[in-house]
């Protein structure tokens, strides 16, 4: 495969962004090689600038549940850009899409529009903190919920109770009102709510950031049960199942309604576009109606809006997609799992509606210890040689992966097919 454009395109990128990109994980760090530069994408398809063509299962990180320029999403952001690209006024497209939110997801009764996941959960957890009195708030180890400070915390060591920031500049005065417990084990829950004066607690339901993994449905009412025992706000960040592993995301499979859902990706259709909501009770205290401030300059974009209201609306018309979606996965990762098998080699796998992962691992994987003791480096052999045959997987072994509505059973064979010569070439030391 020739990428003889991508690498002067990286090289050159290098002198003037930092590491050549705008969001860390596009490099390629944890998996070596050259990051493709992307000239255009199409259905189910990326092409580089070399003119290389890529079955795409990171579909820009989760948005792109149509596909790449999905005509109906095209026309909608290109019939909105002829009125204007943004007013700092409402428009009657915000009021609709809410209205489309809210009669889905349970517990959501008002919703504020944002331009990023990041201020989606930054803002929900203010709103949170505001709402409860209480400072601290309480996350899982190995869920993202963006890179606002008090979220960049991982878990201190031992037995500690409090975080410690994973990023250098965020103050140890902020990390020390995080709690960081760790995923799936309701075991020793219960001490982080009596110890802690927890405000809110903020969970991927079905986390996705250390590779797929969801929450057992007893560990979600668990936290339901405590939050409400404690008085503590629960907080359901949906940035990426939302829309994703369900049309209700993870409410379709935990009988649980969380105070407040944060939103993004898919309701942006590609385009920037976030929201977090909750119950009336709690997002009155938002200005202007209450007193906790929240803004933003290009906050619930026309276009964006546009956008995201043509995908919701088309989710919301063609539910039994997610059926199809779930079908490719399962057939893709069955077939991933069979290859590797077939080979001598574990492979962990799970599917959630459109939203697949895959852990080189003996075990099951839980929670993100067992998450990190996968084989990093079968995944980066892997990862390359899945490229060099046109397969697009996430550069990193803690990342979802997509299915999107353009794909079919020949893609996805397709792919099972470029596995089983990877791990042949793997096993045999090629
Ligand atoms: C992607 C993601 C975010 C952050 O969203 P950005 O738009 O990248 O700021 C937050 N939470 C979850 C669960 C995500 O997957």
């Amino acid at each position: 495969m020739e990428i003889l454009h991508s690498v002067n395109d990286f090289n050159e990128a290098k002198q003037v962004i930092v590491g050549g990109v705008n969001s860390p994980v596009r490099a390629f760090g944890s998996v070596g090689g050259t990051p493709r530069f992307i000239a255009k994408g199409e259905g189910s398809y990326l092409y580089d600038v070399d003119g290389n063509k890529y079955l795409d299962f990171v579909q820009s990180w989760g948005p792109l549940i149509w596909g790449h320029c999905d005509s109906d999403i095209v026309e909608a952001v290109i019939e909105s850009v002829k009125k204007g690209m943004s007013f700092g006024a409402p428009t009657e497209l915000e009021t609709t899409l809410a209205k489309e939110i809210i009669a889905l997801y349970d517990g959501v009764e008002k919703v504020r529009m944002v331009s990023s996941g990041t201020e989606a959960t930054m803002s929900a957890i203010r709103l949170a903190r505001a709402y409860s009195g209480k400072d601290n708030i309480l996350k899982f180890d190995g869920c993202y919920h963006g890179h606002s400070d008090s979220l960049l915390v991982s878990a201190g060591s031992g037995c500690a109770t409090f975080g410690s920031p994973s990023s250098p500049g965020v103050p140890e005065d902020f990390s020390k009102h995080t709690l960081v417990a760790p995923y799936n084990r309701i075991e020793g829950l219960r001490e982080f709510f009596e110890k802690g004066s927890i405000g809110c607690v903020i969970i991927e339901p079905i986390a996705g950031n250390m590779g797929l993994v969801p929450a057992s449905k007893e560990f979600i009412s668990t936290l339901r049960a405590l939050c409400d025992e404690f008085g503590v706000v629960l907080i359901f960040d949906e940035v990426m199942s939302g829309f994703r592993a369900s049309l209700k995301g993870a409410q379709s499979y935990y009988d649980v309604i969380p105070d407040m859902v944060t939103f993004g990706k898919v309701i942006g259709g590609g385009m920037p576009l976030a929201c977090f909501g909750g119950k009336d009770e709690i997002m009155k205290l938002l200005s202007p109606v209450g007193k906790v401030y929240q803004a933003g300059t290009l906050s619930g974009n026309p276009v964006a809006v546009s956008a995201g209201l043509m995908s919701v609306c088309k989710l919301k018309n063609n539910p039994e997609i997610y059926k199809r979606l779930q079908a490719l996965a399962e057939r893709l990762m069955d077939g991933f799992r069979s290859e590797a098998n077939k080979r001598g080699i574990a492979l962990q796998t799970q599917v959630r509606g459109s939203m697949f992962g895959y852990f080189f691992n003996d075990t099951e994987v839980k929670d993100f210890d067992d998450a990190k003791r996968s084989d990093t480096v079968l995944f980066s052999k892997f990862h390359a040689k899945m490229l060099e045959k046109g397969i697009y997987l996430a550069p990193s072994a803690y990342e979802a992966g997509f299915i999107c509505s353009t794909m079919n059973e020949s893609e996805i064979d397709g792919a099972i097919k470029a596995c089983a010569e990877s791990l042949e070439e793997i096993v045999n030391g090629i």
